[in-house]
């Protein structure tokens, strides 16, 4: 899965540098206070137990029972505990070079949380993502770290911002505020189906389910409004498209990939090292997770992933996946009792804050010990 990218791919990040209509830094930084607030996922991310891992830690290879295991996992987590979230399926179906010549099903998961005023295509989204599926061999490969902890983060996630973002958007319509950029945000969450190869990494056996998906929403253009017409596409409402990877080993390096999206990098390390000071995480590295806050890698160390169908279609990528991939990387022991489970917990923390901080939750959090009155 080491492979750099094409040069056409470095030009088209330099004209992305160009042309992010998104506003750089418009949010405020949570306070030390809202840090402290963000919960860990404690034992339901436990890899034997926790409802959030445990259930999705076995084989999910497409067109396999595993498959639809993790599917239902992932949709009655969304129907019963965040019912406020959408939930969207994108199927395909490909031939894969062991398939002897059948369609295989391909299913992502698309889970939306967008204010309640936006029209169809509105809205802009941070949209994070995992791939759920899991590697044909060796096999029972479970990919623990590949990508089920990464899934349950999300999962964790999603669960800390909800209430949050419901009241904002509860007091943003009390304002009647809406139709700008900062105003119409949302989240949204893929799960993301066939990452990997079912033979040997190529540009058709890989990448099943963000190809579709990617292609699909290049080819969906979103109804025309004039006041809201900015975004073109699924893909346009993508502030930034932030793919999780390879995550739950101890002492991850995840460099900063992206010359154009350096500056979220930034935030996210900020995050990390905040934490950190502030004694909120529970695992000690050697160095940070997000150590490169000034520096970015060369193309020769992108890794091809699921951003890859989305990068060309001018999405703006922060790619969190280590450098060295962890040492059980697609093997047999890339399983739940090689996970670090400090580690696992300290990450759903980390983008926990990130996501909050990127939708600017500072907005509805109130300050213990601050009994100022707001006046309007
Ligand atoms: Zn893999």
């Amino acid at each position: 899965m080491f492979f750099p990218l094409p040069p056409s791919l470095s030009v088209f990040s330099a004209l992305l540098l160009l042309q992010s209509p998104f506003p750089v830094n418009a949010y405020k930084p949570l306070s030390d206070s809202f840090l402290q607030a963000i919960p860990s996922p404690g034992d339901a991310i436990d890899p034997l137990n926790g409802p959030l891992l445990a259930p999705i830690l076995i084989p999910r290879v497409p067109g396999t029972p595993g498959q639809t295991t993790a599917q239902r996992h992932f949709i009655n987590f969304f129907q019963s505990e965040l019912p406020n979230w959408s939930i969207q399926w994108q199927n395909s179906t490909a031939r894969t070079p062991i398939s002897g010549g059948a369609e295989l099903p391909f299913a992502n998961l698309i889970f939306k949380r967008e204010p309640p005023w936006v029209k169809p295509g509105q809205a802009n989204l941070l949209t994070l993502v995992a791939h759920y599926d899991s590697k044909y061999q060796p096999e029972g490969f479970i990919g623990a770290t590949d990508s089920a902890a990464p899934c349950a983060m999300l999962l964790h996630v999603a669960k800390v911002v909800d209430g949050y973002v419901q009241r904002m958007y509860d007091e943003m319509q009390e304002l009647g505020e809406g139709g700008s950029v900062k105003m119409d945000m949302g989240i949204q969450i893929l799960l993301l189906d066939g990452e990997e190869a079912f033979e040997k990494w190529t540009d058709e056996d890989s990448l099943y389910g963000s190809r579709a998906l990617a292609q699909q929403w290049s080819l969906s253009p979103n109804p025309p409004s004039a006041k809201f017409y900015r975004y073109r596409t699924p893909l346009s409402q993508i502030s930034l498209f932030l793919l999780l990877d390879l995550l739950g080993a101890a002492a991850p390096s995840v460099p900063s990939y992206f010359p154009t999206t350096h500056w979220a990098y930034q935030h996210l390390s900020t995050i990390e090292s905040r934490m950190r000071a502030l004694q909120l995480l529970e695992s000690s590295p050697p160095t940070p997770f997000l150590p490169d806050v000034n520096v970015t890698t060369g193309e020769h160390m992108a890794v091809s992933d699921d951003h890859l169908p989305f990068i060309r279609g001018g999405v703006e990528v922060l790619h969190v996946i280590p450098h060295p991939f962890p040492k059980v990387w697609h093997k047999i022991t890339d399983d739940g009792e090689h996970l670090d489970m400090r580690t696992v917990r300290d990450w759903s923390k980390i983008f926990a804050a990130f996501a909050l901080e990127w939708l600017d939750m500072m907005e509805v959090w109130d300050e213990p010990g601050d009994n100022t009155e707001e006046v309007a």
